[in-house]
């Protein structure tokens, strides 16, 4: 294979130099011929290099917070790759594909020239693709991209909320078996398991059997709000045996639903694996995650009068294997998630 890339390089190089390229025109200048052209997903990329000058617009990389600015009369706007935010000022609006590297250079889907700068700077702006399949080169560089995105930066703090606790039980199984304690046999393990990752210092809400004021559940945050996150444990409870299943809420906040969704899908797809049901996703304004302001969810894992998932929730083994789910999920997201452009200040 390795073998195979040089000379597949030189033919889509070749390829891709004999086709029509796209082409930009800013009402009253020169049609300008964009070459960095990628498909990815069936949507064009552009390079910001070779867009930004006939729109008579610069930008620059911003390597400290890792993310792009362009100058534009109201402000700056910003992007990051990986991230499906673009800001402009104090407005920003939600991409349809993130800015990605491809060969080294940071490019943008095409709606931004198409779309989004004509709106947001009332520019008059020309746009011919004349065939959006056959003259890109095509994938061949997203391995090479993938590699190049630079990676989040580290979380700063993992909040583990075991819920309830004290006199507040929780949710009771017909056996008597208390939600509060089996959330902190959870969370106890999660910690063991996240602490041995070494992805973050972590802080459990309570480590025993006591009272915790919900304002004490939400954690002070360390560095910027993104790069922390709280996964709050509950277990549910039913008149009936044959309710089951689990859910996941999140705050719908505009700051931080993105990450709090990323989150909640990293955990779910981590926590199938443990034989915890599909979990469904809500946007609820509950606490403590209207408290905190950093990305969270709150995971009701399921219900101990559901005998199948009392056996998983309540079981050393199953508990081990949630524990186990929930620090891959967490992992996964650690790795994943986007750089926030919103926490970043905004030169005018
Ligand atoms: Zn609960």
């Amino acid at each position: 294979m390795i073998r195979i890339v040089p000379f597949l390089f030189f033919l889509l190089c070749t390829v891709s130099s004999a086709c029509a390229v796209v082409e930009i025109r800013l009402a009253g200048g020169a049609p300008v011929q964009i070459r960095s052209v990628y498909l990815h997903d069936g949507i064009v990329f552009l390079s910001l290099r070779e867009i930004l000058p006939p729109l008579q617009l610069s930008g620059v990389w911003d390597g400290a917070k890792r993310l792009y600015r362009i100058k534009a009369a109201g402000g700056e706007i910003l992007l990051a790759p990986g991230s499906r935010k673009l800001r402009y000022g104090n407005r920003s609006l939600v991409l349809k594909q993130p800015p990605r590297f491809f060969a080294g250079e940071l490019c943008v889907p095409e709606e931004v020239v198409t779309t989004h700068l004509p709106r947001l700077l009332d520019l008059e702006i020309t746009y011919i693709n004349p065939d959006a399949a056959a003259n890109h080169r095509d994938n061949f560089w997203l391995d090479d991209a993938d590699d190049a995105l630079p990676p989040p930066l580290p979380l700063q703090q993992i909040v583990i909320d075991p819920g309830h606790g004290g006199d507040d039980p929780g949710a009771i199984s017909p056996e008597g078996v208390k939600e509060k304690d089996l959330t902190l046999a959870l969370a106890l393990r999660l910690e063991k398991l996240l602490k041995m990752e070494g992805l973050a210092p972590l802080r459990l809400t309570r480590d025993g059997d006591y009272v915790v004021p919900l304002s004490r559940r939400a954690g002070k945050i360390h560095g910027a709000p993104a790069e922390n996150l709280l996964v709050s444990l509950h277990m549910s409870a039913w008149k009936s045996s044959q309710t089951h299943g689990c859910t996941i809420y999140f705050l719908p906040l505009r700051d931080n639903e993105e990450n709090s969704f990323l989150l909640a899908q990293s955990l779910d797809a981590a926590l199938q694996g443990a034989g915890v049901a599909d979990c469904t996703f809500e946007r609820v304004t509950l606490s403590p995650l209207n408290r905190t302001p950093f990305p969270a969810v709150l995971l009701e894992l399921g219900y101990l009068t559901n005998p199948d998932e009392f056996g998983l929730l309540s079981s050393p083994d199953g508990q081990e294997r949630i524990a186990r789910a929930l620090a891959l999920g967490v992992k996964n997201y650690a790795a994943k998630r986007p750089r926030r452009i919103t926490d970043v200040p905004v030169t005018q």
